[in-house]
C-alpha cells in the first residue's frame, strides 16, 4: 500500500503546507488505492477522479502563491450520498433519485471545498440513511475491511469502510440515530455527532430533520476534530442552525492527549449494558472504564431511566419525520419518473415511481410514520413518543448535575454478518439501542475505538466507546475520546487501525502492517 494513504490527514496537511509532497500526488495515491480495493468493498457509490484532481491542482497552485493553506488543505475526503454535491451524482442510496445531478452544494459541502479539502467522491449508504449495516442500499452493500463478510455498519457504511480501508483519511457521515457512531466503532474508527444544530443541514437530504446531523469520521481523534471545525458553526440558511461559536475542538484533542483526565467526573449508564449486550463489547467497555480512571477521572455510576423507552420513541419519532420529509419524492421534481409511456395519471405517475423507486425499508417507514401521525393515533403514538423524549431530555438534565460525560459501548454488537439481521427489522433497530438517547436529545457524543473483541466473531474486531457531553459540549467529547486514543495506542505501541486486517489488492489478508 502507498505510504501515503496510511497517513493521517494531520500528516497530509503537514506534508502538503511544507512542500514535502503535492496534493495532487496525495489524491492520486487514494484514487490508486480505491481503484485497487474498491471493487471489494463497494465504500463508494461514484468516484469523481476529475474533479479531485482538478480540486487538488489548485490547493498546489494556492501554495505554490504562497497564500496560507487551512489546517485540512489538499486532503481527500469521501463524502456521503445523502450529502448535495454540485454536478455530482447524489443518490442517498436510493433508486428514487438515480440519475440526479444537484444544481447546488450542500453547506458543508461548500464550507469543505473552501477549505480545499479534496471530494473524492459519493460513499454508499442505506437508503435514505435508514439502517445500521448499508444494506439497505438500493446499488447492494459495502463491505467491512475487517471481515469482508460483515457489514461496516450504517448508515454511514461507505463512509466508515473507505476510512478504514485507507481509500481516504476523512469521511463525512450523518447521523439521526446512530449511523455515524455505530458504523465508526464497527470499523474501529473515530465518529462524532455533534450537538444538534452545531453544524448546518442545508443541502443534507432529510431523513427526520429533528434528529439529522452530519459529523465527521476518521482514524484519529484530532482529524475528527479538524474536519468538525471546517464544517461548523452558524448557518442562516438552516434555521435550526445554532448562533453560537464552535468549541475549540482540535484543542481539546490535544490537549485530551497528554493523559490527564483529573477533575473529570464521567458517569457510566446503568441502563446501557448488561443483558443482550455481547460479551467481548461488554469486556473492552469495561476495560475502557477502568482506564479513564487510571487517567485519573471519577467514575460513577449514573442510572438513565428513561433510556429503556429511546428505541420504541426514536420508531416513531424517525418514520414519522420521514414520512412527511419523503413525500417531495413524486415523480415530478427529481430522479426516477415512470408511466409517461403509457400515458398515466398524475396519480398512477406518483404510485409507480414511489413503489418502484423506495426500498422495502422506507417503504416500512413511511407507511408506520403515516400510520403514527394520522388523527386518532397522533396522540397514541407521536405525541406520546414526543413525551418520552422530553424525560430522556430530563435524564439527561440531571446526570450532568452530577457528571461532565456519560459512557456506554457504543453498539451492543460487533460488526455482523452481511444477511445476517437485514430480514429483521426489530434485530437491526437493536444495534441503535446505545446512541439514541443522545440523538433524542441532541446532545453531541463521539465513538472512539476501545479495543478488540475476540470472543464475539472468529478474528478479533473493534469495539467503540461512547462518550457523551452537554449540549454545545462538543469539545469535551474530543478530549476524553483522546485521552483514551493515547493511552490506548501508547499500550499497544502503534495507532488501533495498524492491526486491522489491511486489504491489499482486491483481497483480505490478516496481519499487521507495522
Ligand atoms: N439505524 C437507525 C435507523 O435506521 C439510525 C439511522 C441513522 O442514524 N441515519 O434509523
Amino acid at each position: 500500500m502507498d505510504e501515503l494513504t496510511r497517513m493521517t490527514a494531520v500528516e497530509l496537511a503537514g506534508q502538503i503546507a511544507a512542500g514535502q509532497v503535492s496534493a495532487a500526488e496525495v489524491t492520486q495515491a487514494h484514487l490508486d488505492r480505491i481503484a485497487a480495493v474498491d471493487p471489494a468493498l463497494h465504500a463508494f457509490l461514484h468516484v469523481d477522479a476529475d474533479g479531485a484532481l482538478a480540486a487538488a491542482k489548485t490547493v498546489d497552485e494556492r501554495r505554490a502563491a504562497g497564500e496560507r493553506l487551512g489546517p485540512l488543505a489538499g486532503v481527500p475526503l469521501a463524502l456521503k450520498d445523502v450529502v448535495v454535491s454540485k454536478g455530482l451524482p447524489t443518490t442517498c442510496g436510493s433508486k428514487i433519485l438515480e440519475g440526479w445531478v444537484p444544481p447546488y452544494d450542500a453547506t458543508i459541502t461548500r464550507r469543505m471545498k473552501d477549505a480545499g479539502i479534496i471530494i473524492l467522491g459519493k460513499a454508499n449508504m442505506d437508503e435514505f440513511a435508514m439502517g445500521s449495516s448499508t444494506e439497505n442500499s438500493a446499488y447492494g452493500p459495502t463491505r467491512n475491511p475487517w471481515d469482508l463478510t460483515r457489514v461496516p455498519g450504517g448508515s454511514s457504511g461507505g463512509s466508515s469502510a473507505a476510512v478504514a480501508a485507507f481509500q481516504a483519511p476523512l469521511a463525512i457521515g450523518t447521523d439521526t440515530g446512530g449511523s455515524i457512531r455505530q458504523p465508526a466503532a464497527v470499523t474501529g474508527l473515530v465518529g462524532h455527532k455533534p450537538t444538534y444544530g452545531g453544524v448546518s443541514r442545508y443541502g443534507l437530504i432529510a431523513f427526520s430533520s429533528s434528529l439529522d446531523q452530519a459529523g465527521p469520521l476518521a482514524r484519529t481523534v484530532l482529524d475528527a476534530a479538524l474536519l468538525h471545525e471546517v464544517i461548523g458553526g452558524h448557518d442562516p440558511a438552516d434555521s435550526t442552525s445554532i448562533d453560537a461559536p464552535v468549541p475549540a475542538l482540535a484543542e481539546a484533542a490535544r490537549s485530551g492527549a497528554a493523559g490527564d483526565l483529573s477533575g473529570l467526573r464521567v458517569g457510566v449508564v446503568r441502563e446501557l449494558g448488561g443483558e443482550g449486550y455481547q460479551a467481548g463489547v461488554l469486556d473492552s467497555f469495561r476495560q475502557a472504564v477502568a482506564l479513564l480512571a487510571e487517567l485519573g477521572a471519577e467514575v460513577v455510576e449514573v442510572s438513565c431511566p428513561h433510556f429503556d423507552y429511546a428505541l420504541p420513541a426514536y420508531y416513531l419519532i424517525a418514520p414519522s419525520e420521514c414520512s412527511s420529509n419523503l413525500a417531495r419524492f413524486d415523480a415530478m421534481r427529481y430522479g426516477l419518473r415512470l408511466g409517461d409511456e403509457d400515458d398515466a395519471s398524475l396519480e398512477e405517475v406518483m404510485s409507480r415511481t414511489r413503489a418502484a423507486g423506495f426500498g422495502p425499508e422506507v417503504k416500512r417507514r413511511i407507511i408506520l410514520g403515516t400510520y403514527a401521525l394520522s388523527s386518532g393515533y397522533y396522540d397514541a403514538y407521536y405525541g406520546q413518543a414526543q413525551k418520552v423524549r422530553t424525560l430522556i431530555l430530563r435524564d439527561f438534565a440531571a446526570a450532568y448535575e452530577r457528571v461532565d460525560v456519560l459512557v456506554s459501548p457504543t453498539s451492543p454488537f460487533v460488526a455482523f454478518g452481511i444477511g445476517e439481521r437485514v430480514a429483521d427489522p426489530m434485530a437491526m433497530y437493536v444495534n441503535d439501542l446505545c446512541t439514541l438517547p443522545a440523538s433524542l436529545a441532541g446532545v453531541p457524543a463521539i465513538s472512539v475505538p476501545c479495543g478488540l473483541s475476540a470472543s464475539d466473531s472468529p478474528t478479533p474486531l473493534p469495539v467503540g466507546l461512547q462518550v457523551m457531553a452537554p449540549t454545545l459540549a462538543d469539545d469535551r467529547c474530543y478530549r476524553v475520546a483522546a485521552a483514551v486514543e493515547a493511552a490506548l495506542d501508547a499500550r499497544r505501541g502503534h495507532p488501533f487501525l495498524a492491526d486491522a486486517p489491511a486489504l491489499t489488492g482486491a483481497t483480505a489478508h490478516t496481519g499487521a502492517t507495522r
